[in-house]
């Protein structure tokens, strides 16, 4: 299935019914924002191109009805408890289980282990550098502190800031107000934090290879940038804002069935509300009349009239594809077309008939096989991985974030069996524009080849394997260029230039037509906090023109 290019102009379309609003997109934001609609009282419908509502949160059965496979996300953390408790997930079957510490095998012998037991913790890391061990406290603070600031500003409705506008500059003087508890040493250090490398950050606090190779992880998933490129320290933060209910931040965990069961909840919800959700529904393009938009056309014709349209795809998609470009202005355009959207992931899912051995921590351990195990020996061997992808070969040593949601979640495969969920990179950004399936293979043989060396026994167990590389991830899940957040999130691509400069605040140029997608503020991850901010922008919108409405009637 491909994304729709610019067609059907409306003229040939057979069927016309009227909503009050039309999602495009049945991801996770498009489901969250479609549960608002309804809630508030909004005849809602949302079209999702594919067979299967949640977009990059989705489970799926690639070997058959005995297996469920979360296909690319894969763990949850960011998806806001207030979201999860309004729209009444737990009733929907929202369910997590929390996610273990970080194992990191070495291929030379040994490990290093982050047990939440700050105690054991310390005894782990001090096996590598006394130093470090000490540090590992300070680096916690540090993060708290800067993630208590952060958070709350991921899920705020960023103003216009630029803009000299009296409404507009009451936002940025909101904004400015809300900011007031920051002293001197925390607006440095967020400034830095938004301009470091995670490996400059990173050599602040640890001296330890070991330590500096684990904790780049985290400042690297999704991202088309090095260890040693500046930003890639607030991609590190934005892994470790979210809690998963459980008020431990930056925690993670398995929801029940894969990712997927968070969609299913949400796609739940959003029809208890009395959202009507339709699959194989690929919107061809959104109509307008006069800048205002009028509602939707879908692919073989039937049209879906409404006065609001909420655009909760990849911008690229709802933006150049869409829309013709004379509908939207010059500025806008160019802000869309030059947006990054790369990446470089590639998502190994196998199938396993026992867990794997570790040479040096033998048996089974729920720490070690429930948590997140990291194939990532030292930093510069993963700096070395990107600057091989850079140079348009496929990383020889790809790190990997690995887990294995089965040991929680026995929903997930025959008994016995195992789920193993592979993130990796990298492979060459231009390998978005080609399947790539031969090179693809080879790049998953060597990250398996690189889990058999701490884990000797593994390629013998696998029964089942899939690889998703950057091409199928545009073509097949409209994640434009591979990247897996709708958009880099790079500093130049956040806040109030996420996605456009003046409409970081989920409105468009089109009255009318909004987004919540990823691309938009608070996105990137499975958040929600598009779908939600979208929502509570059109409802402002709502009462403001009611009110304007009421106004003149009175002066009449
Ligand atoms: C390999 C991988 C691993 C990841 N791991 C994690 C993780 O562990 N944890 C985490 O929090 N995040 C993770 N992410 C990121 C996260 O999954 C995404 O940021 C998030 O799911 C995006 O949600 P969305 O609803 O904004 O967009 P999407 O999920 O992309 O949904 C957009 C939907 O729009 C549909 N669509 C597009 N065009 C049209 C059209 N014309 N008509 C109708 N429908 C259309 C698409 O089919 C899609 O379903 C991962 C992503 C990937 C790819």
């Amino acid at each position: 299935m491909g994304f729709p290019r610019l067609g059907s102009d409306g003229k040939d379309a057979i069927l016309v019914n009227s909503y009050d609003a039309v999602v495009v997109g049945g991801g996770h934001n498009g489901l969250v924002a479609a549960a608002y609609l309804a809630k508030a009282g909004l005849r809602t419908v949302v079209c999702e191109a594919r067979e299967v509502v949640g977009g990059a949160a989705v489970t799926e059965r690639p070997w058959g009805p005995d297996y469920q496979v979360t296909s690319l996300s894969y763990v949850v953390s960011l998806l806001a408890p207030g979201l999860v408790r309004e729209l009444q997930l737990e009733r929907h079957g929202y369910r997590v289980y929390p996610q273990g510490p970080y194992f990191v095998p070495y291929a030379d012998g040994g490990y290093l282990q982050l047990p939440d037991d700050p105690a054991r913790r310390r005894e782990q890391i001090g096996r590598f550098s006394a130093g470090d061990a000490a540090a590992m406290e300070r680096w916690d603070a540090w993060m708290h502190d800067l993630a208590s600031v952060l958070g709350p500003l991921l899920s705020e409705i960023p103003p216009k800031l630029g803009s000299h506008r009296a409404l507009d500059l009451a936002g940025q003087a909101r904004l400015a107000w809300r900011l007031r508890a920051l002293d001197q040493r925390r607006v440095a250090d967020a400034t830095r934090l938004f301009t470091m490398s995670i490996a400059d950050l990173l050599d602040e606090f640890f001296e330890s290879p070991q330590m500096q190779g684990v904790l780049s992880v985290s400042g690297l998933i999704g991202t088309w940038a090095g260890p040693r490129s500046p930003g890639t320290a607030y991609v590190m933060a934005h892994h470790h804002i979210g809690d998963v209910g459980d008020g431990k931040l930056g925690g993670w965990g398995f929801p029940e069935g894969g990712m997927g069961g968070v969609s299913r909840a949400l796609a739940a919800a959003a029809a208890s509300f009395g959202a009507e959700i339709r699959t194989a529904a690929p919107v061809s393009r959104i109509s307008t009349s006069n800048g205002r938009a009028t509602g939707v056309v879908l692919e073989g014709g039937e049209e879906l009239r409404a006065g609001i349209v909420v655009a909760a795809n990849h911008p690229k998609i709802a933006f150049l594809r869409l829309l013709e470009r004379d509908e939207l202005p010059p500025d806008f355009v160019t802000d869309i077309e030059r947006w990054k959207t790369r990446s470089g992931v590639v998502k190994v899912n196998l199938a396993v008939e026992r867990l794997p051995e570790f040479v040096d921590k033998p048996g089974f351990d729920p720490e070690v096989h429930g948590g997140t195990i990291v194939l990532a020996e030292a930093l510069d061997d993963v700096e070395g991985g990107f600057q091989d992808a850079v140079a348009g070969r496929p990383s020889g040593k790809p790190f990997a974030d690995i887990c294995i949601p089965s040991v929680f979640d026995r929903t997930l495969c025959p008994p016995g069996q195992h789920i193993v969920s592979m993130f990796t990179q990298w492979v060459p950004q231009e390998w978005a524009s080609e399947p790539m399936d031969e090179e693809l293979e080879a790049h998953a043989d060597r990250v398996i080849a690189r889990f058999e060396a701490v884990a000797p026994g593994f390629t013998n167990s696998i029964l089942h394997r899939q690889v998703i590389g950057p091409w199928r991830m545009e073509n097949e899940y409209g994640l434009v260029g591979g990247n897996i957040f709708h958009g880099e999130l790079s500093a130049s691509q956040l806040f109030h230039t996420r996605p456009a400069a003046g409409y970081a605040d989920y409105r468009t140029p089109i009255h009318g037509l909004y987004q919540g997608g990823s691309a938009t503020h608070g996105g990137g991850g499975v958040t929600g906090i598009p779908g939600r901010n979208v929502v509570t922008q059109i409802r402002r919108d709502l009462r403001a023109a009611a009110l304007r409405r009421r106004l003149w009637l009175e002066r009449r």
